[in-house]
């Protein structure tokens, strides 16, 4: 089946309707960005919103793996090489904190979406990730942060094989990526938002100190500002993401197993070879596992097509068999494809682009869903003039983007 196992829980759509020509805030996507940029922005007291989307059910946001995880998808270590010690230790605290937003949504508006905060496991598949391993769990602890190693042991009687060793961090958390956007969609349209399903959006232009969104078939959207939550597909509709190349498009797949017979021991989000493989246990006891694309030529970058990649399943699959120590034979229900953006910075995009009405929060990989939503809540606060981390202000700012070279 290539429908993902989060869309049998189907997606709240919008209104069919053409929307109103004229409206204060207009934004492009309704996953996990961009209702939370909705959400945000209500909570500022913005009050006439527009939220459109093109092809929902496709979004990356329906399609992941339900992690909601500390970090980024560098190590600390990759982390402090690439940035200094310093920044590292600022996007750790950062990422943290913006876990801990997601966590605090769901408490404040009593969000039932399967929330749990119950870690993450990394582990290494071969001595060079297994030291690297260690020295992020050195790093980690000089920071003052919480990461503990875990031997092989011990993730042997967690029923793990092949793995030298690994390293757990106890806030990371799951959730289910379907229920919680649309448990927070919901709670924004009861308080006002607008919502279209299948606007397809050409472009997005200021003109005249307004913006104008040009769409494929419901004529031309006037906005005092607009929102580029687009994410991979947002070079499709922004001139300012295509000329300045700031995010590629590529294709993340993942299989889920039917229900397995015996329990498994580690429920909670786990990763594999530099987080290249991805699995957690759904409630009803299947596994599902993503990645591999790192063994495919090309690295399934530059592309919009969702069909999954057969080479990637058989991979998949012989990985399961590999390194999980289930008895019975697997047997896999669910395979599907979704499409995340590379960015240029390795970093999102938050804020005004080459317009003062334009705005995005777009350019989330692998830990999208904790990022989406975060991201989301300073773009609200710029767009409230209210002040934001310097981190924030400096390292994802779209228009200091053009500036750094790949
Ligand atoms: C296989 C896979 C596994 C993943 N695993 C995880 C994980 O476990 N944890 C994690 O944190 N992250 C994970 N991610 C990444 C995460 O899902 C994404 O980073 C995140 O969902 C991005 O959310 P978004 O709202 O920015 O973009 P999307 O969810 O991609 O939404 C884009 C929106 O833009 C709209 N749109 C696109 N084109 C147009 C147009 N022309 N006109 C109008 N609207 C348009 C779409 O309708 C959609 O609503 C995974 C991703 C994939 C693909």
């Amino acid at each position: 089946m290539s429908l993902p196992y989060w869309l049998e829980v189907p997606l709240v759509e919008g209104a069919s309707s053409i929307p109103d020509p004229e409206t204060e805030i207009v934004i492009i996507g309704s996953g996990l960005a961009g209702v939370s940029t909705a959400y945000w922005l209500q909570t500022k007291g913005f009050n006439s919103i527009t939220l459109i989307d093109f092809k929902a059910t496709e979004a990356a946001s329906f399609r992941n793996c339900g992690h909601i995880l500390y970090g980024t998808v560098e190590s600390i270590l990759a982390l402090a090489a690439l940035h200094g010690d310093a920044i590292a230790k600022d996007l750790w605290q950062l990422s943290i904190d913006i876990c801990h937003d997601v966590r605090d949504t769901v408490q404040r508006e009593g969000l039932d979406v399967d929330y749990k905060q119950d870690g993450y496991l990394v582990m290494a598949v071969d001595e060079s990730e297994h030291d690297e391993i260690r020295g992020s769990i050195k790093l980690l602890h000089s920071h003052g942060f919480q990461s503990d190693y875990v031997s092989r042991k011990e993730l042997e009687n967690k029923g793990f094989c092949n793995v030298m060793g690994g390293r757990f961090e106890a806030g990371s958390a799951q959730a289910h990526p379907t229920k919680f956007r649309n448990a927070l969609l919901e709670l924004c349209l009861k308080r006002g938002l607008r919502y279209h399903s299948n606007i397809e959006v050409l472009a997005v232009d200021e003109v005249k100190d307004k913006v104008a969104i040009t769409t494929r078939h419901h004529g031309v959207l006037r906005a005092e500002a607009a929102v580029i939550a687009a994410n991979a597909y947002s070079p499709l509709l922004s001139h300012f993401f295509a000329k300045h190349q700031l995010v590629e498009p590529f294709r993340g797949q993942i299989i889920c197993s039917k229900p397995l017979s015996k329990p498994l021991r580690v429920t909670y989000p786990h990763s594999f070879d530099h987080g290249y493989e991805y699995a957690i246990a759904t409630q009803d006891n299947r596994l599902m596992l993503g990645g591999w694309r790192n063994n495919t030529t090309g690295g399934e970058t530059g592309t919009y097509d969702i069909t999954p990649n057969p080479l990637v399943k058989k991979g998949l699959e012989a990985f399961a068999v590999r390194h999980y120590a289930i008895e019975e034979k697997i047997e896999w229900e669910y395979s599907w494809a979704g499409i995340m953006a590379a960015s240029k910075t390795g970093f999102p995009f938050i804020g005004p682009t080459d317009s003062q009405r334009i705005f995005t929060v777009s350019g989330f990989t692998g830990h999208g869903f904790s990022w989406a939503h975060g991201s989301a809540k300073y773009l609200a606060a710029i767009m409230a003039g209210d002040s934001i981390p310097d981190l924030v202000a400096r390292q994802f700012n779209p228009r200091l983007a053009p500036l750094t070279r790949t």
